[in-house]
């Protein structure tokens, strides 16, 4: 396809064909620049010919980062010294790309890449200033940040660090799984101006509770700032903020990192953070309030109102291979096929729906170019394997034996158990015609005579992401950082698709002909769940810990659990497999004292331990064990 005069002159120099070749191909790629280049980019190089100054600042505004070493060394030897550079064009141009940033002129992926230019510029003066006094102009702030002891979820985190680090403030990340005395300690140490902490599994919500509370023990008065995926403001202001004398602030997303960290460091602080505490305080009330009214079912009344399935009219289909299978360095290329993009999207908070988002009339641009990159990066982590995908899954006999409890038979003959899965119950005020659910609910009842399977699973394509990572932000590369986890993430979803699609259609075979396209799968339009332990309907992490021996999970697939329940790789899915048509995700929402009592029996868990994981679903506050929820009296 290339132009005949192009190649020949490009072939002259691969080959080596003339000694002039090169200046001939130099002469030659002037008539080319501004033309379109691989599937119809247009790359103007006409900036290339501005001054130093204005090069290195559109570089940064367009995250151009080709070119950044040679200007940059331009810049130096023109310069008295190397602090200059930065100091000048390259700071110019980062408050540029924040500014942009701030006003919503310019999106994430943008600002990601603008602070891969810094970097690699950073990277070229430092040997030069090392024999320098003085040392940089000091940064606007020092922030800490950590993903919280038992997580290993880093993306948001890392985005946060790239945004304050692009607006000239200090970042000391401290990784993930990181434990309060270390974050305490190193806070201690460097004199940071703020600690932010990170968490998406909800274990951690309490964990940055306890963070706090040790925050105000060790008398500590710096802001803590609170985010990740399921965080919120109402949780920060219930759950964070009354456990700290200092201010505790709810950060959504990358795009409000800035502005709060601004304000806290600023002037208006204090206006800002008593502002900040009138709110939550308004929150608080709010939450207080919304439990009186939400009403709760007696343990009882919630199983009168269990879903009724006609078991006596369903025979339940027996899986054609029972048992476990694993499967090893699965076909990345499959697996591809599978992927939902939409979170893709959202990760880089360019949100919208796929594939609209790419004719969006705002995003639509930037949404092209990210997903273009995507593809190329995507690509060479499956051509050159940089990450390798595994799985197990197992399909068992199972029964109902108690209203929440399902029991997993060894073989057929269901005389000696595996285990048994405990399950919670829906207690909320349903009206009429609406159920409390359990999961329990959709496998059939010993009593039923029935013979019914359960299925787990635990897939990974994560293996070797963390170590490709860390590889690219050791070249100054967070942007193809965050991009490798990301689509590690999207690929771990997209197995966890394919290997439930496989289950139905061949190894538990019960939709042997199911034909669904990828935007149907993507809308679970099949028959069947997958409900993930820690989830909505099954929100209790401990329950992770059968599956893992169920499965053996960690010797089948590398997939280890945190002391959290957090799967290490991150880029994992596990959960459940039911198969009867009726079953359905929900939301497990509020539980009563009786039920919490009911689970840790049955779990023979203490009745603290119970409470402490099933802290998100709580209608009372343990401590004071006063009921934060009314109790209906009809059973709706
Ligand atoms: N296609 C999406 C899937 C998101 S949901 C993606 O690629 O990101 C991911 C998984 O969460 C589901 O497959 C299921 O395992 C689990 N899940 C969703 N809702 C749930 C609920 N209410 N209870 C338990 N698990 C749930």
């Amino acid at each position: 396809d290339i132009d005949p005069e192009l190649r020949e002159a490009v072939e002259d120099v691969i080959l080596n064909r003339r000694a002039d070749a090169g200046d001939r191909l130099l002469a030659l790629a002037k008539r080319f620049v501004g033309e379109a280049v691989g599937g119809g980019h247009v790359r103007d190089l006409a900036w290339r010919e501005k001054p130093v100054d204005e090069r290195i600042s559109y570089a940064l505004v367009e995250g151009i980062a080709d070119f950044i070493e040679e200007d940059t060394e331009e810049a130096r030897q023109a310069a008295t010294r190397p602090l200059d550079v930065i100091e000048g064009p390259l700071m110019g141009g980062m408050n540029r790309v924040g500014d942009l940033f701030g006003e919503g002129k310019m999106f994430l992926p943008q600002v990601v890449k603008s602070a891969r230019v810094m970097k690699k510029a950073v990277a070229w003066l430092l040997p030069y200033m090392e024999s320098e006094k003085g040392g940089a102009k000091r940064a606007r702030g020092r922030i800490l940040m950590a993903t919280v002891k038992g997580d290993v979820h880093d993306i948001g985190k890392n985005i946060v660090g790239v945004v304050l680090a692009c607006n000239n403030y200090e970042v000391i990340d401290l990784g993930v799984m990181v434990s309060v005395a270390k974050i305490l300690e190193a806070a201690r140490e460097k004199k940071v101006d703020i600690i932010g902490v990170s968490g998406l599994i909800t274990p951690s919500l309490e964990e940055m509770a306890h963070v706090a509370g040790e925050m105000k023990r060790l008398g500590f008065k710096v802001p803590l700032l609170i985010g990740g995926a399921t965080t919120s403001r109402t949780h920060t202001a219930v759950k964070v903020a009354p456990q700290y004398d200092g201010a505790t602030i709810y950060v959504k997303d990358a795009s409000r990192a800035v502005g709060v960290v601004s304000k806290l460091l600023g002037s208006e602080c204090e206006r800002y953070v008593s502002g900040i505490a009138k709110e939550y305080e308004i929150v608080r009330g709010h939450y207080a309030a919304k439990q009186q009214t939400d009403r709760l079912v007696s343990l009882a009344a919630a199983r009168a109102n269990a879903p009724r399935i006609a078991w006596a009219d369903y025979e339940p289909p027996k899986p054609h291979e029972p048992g476990i299978r694993v499967f090893r360095d699965f076909s990345l290329e499959d697996i591809r096929r599978y992927i939902d993009w939409t979170p893709f999207f959202h990760v880089w908070q360019v949100r919208g729906s796929y594939p609209k988002i790419l004719d969006d009339p705002d995003k639509g641009e930037v949404a092209r170019k990210l997903f273009d990159e995507a593809q190329a990066i995507l690509e060479r982590m499956i051509e050159e394997r940089w990450v390798e995908a595994r799985s197990v899954v197992g399909l068992f006999p199972a029964n109902r034996i108690a209203p929440e409890t399902v029991a997993i038979y060894a073989d057929e003959r269901r005389t000696s158990e595996l285990t048994r899965l405990h399950f919670l119950r829906q207690q909320q005020h349903k009206p009429a015609g609406k159920f409390n659910y359990s999961l329990a609910d959709f496998v059939a009842p010993v009593e039923s005579g029935r013979a019914d399977w359960m299925g787990a699973f635990a897939v990974t394509a994560g293996l070797g992401t963390a170590e490709r990572a860390q590889a690219f932000v050791d070249a100054n590369d967070d942007y193809s950082a965050i991009m490798v986890k990301a689509l590690s993430d999207r690929l771990a979803e997209a197995f966890a698709e394919l290997m439930h699609a496989r289950v139905r259609r061949e190894l538990w075979g019960y939709v042997p002909d199911e034909t669904l396209d990828n935007a149907a799968f993507i809308a679970e339009r099949y028959q069947g769940i997958r409900p993930a332990p820690g989830y909505p309907a099954c929100p209790e992490h401990t329950e992770k810990a059968k599956l893992w021996s169920l499965l053996d999970v960690s010797a089948r697939t590398g997939i280890e659990l945190t002391e959290s329940f957090a799967m290490w790789p991150a880029a994992a899915v596990s959960g459940w497999y039911f198969s009867h048509p009726d079953s359905r995700y929900y939301a497990l929402g509020k539980i009563d004292r009786e039920q919490v009592a009911d689970y840790a029996e049955r779990k023979g868990m203490s009745l603290e331990a119970a409470e402490r994981w099933l802290a998100q679903n709580l209608a009372y506050d343990p401590g004071t064990e006063q009921p934060l929820t009314m109790r209906a009296t009809g059973t709706g």
